[in-house]
């Protein structure tokens, strides 16, 4: 895990640098995600840490994913976890096999914006179209 309370409803992350190849278009995204304030707001501050980081399809994930899709902290948080090759949790609603293909796509080059916006956009287009 690499996500750790340090304090209160306070995570600190514990892993170190950014891919080398991560890149954004969007200044303001890269600011965020080298900031570390963002996830002082995240919906999952005060939510029973242990749910983010269960088996990919057990009822806790399932849950922890509920509360990220309604977070307003989504897009940054998914842009963090990619940027800094997150391999463990729940984080921006999708889980580590999920961020496994947008961990490639920025490896590839990719920047980490457009692949955010491009997996967030599709699945809110999904979720549309379920409902
Ligand atoms: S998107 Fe999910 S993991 Fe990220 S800050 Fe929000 S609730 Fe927490």
């Amino acid at each position: 895990m690499t996500r750790q309370l340090v304090a209160d409803g306070v995570y600190q992350r514990q892993y170190g640098n950014q891919l080398a190849e991560a890149v954004y278009t969007d200044p303001t995204l890269s600011r965020q995600v080298m900031g570390s304030l963002w996830k002082l707001d995240g919906a999952c501050t005060d939510r029973n840490e242990a749910d983010w980081f269960d088996a990919e399809r057990s009822l806790a994930t399932r849950r922890a994913r509920a509360v990220c899709f309604a977070c307003p902290l989504q897009r940054v948080c998914l842009a963090s976890a990619i940027a800094y090759a997150e391999e463990f949790g729940v984080w921006g609603g999708l889980t580590p096999s999920e961020r496994e293909p947008l961990m490639i796509a920025v490896a590839s080059g990719l920047p980490v914006d457009v692949v955010v916006d491009r997996a967030l956009g599709g699945r809110e287009a999904r979720r549309a179209r379920a409902s």
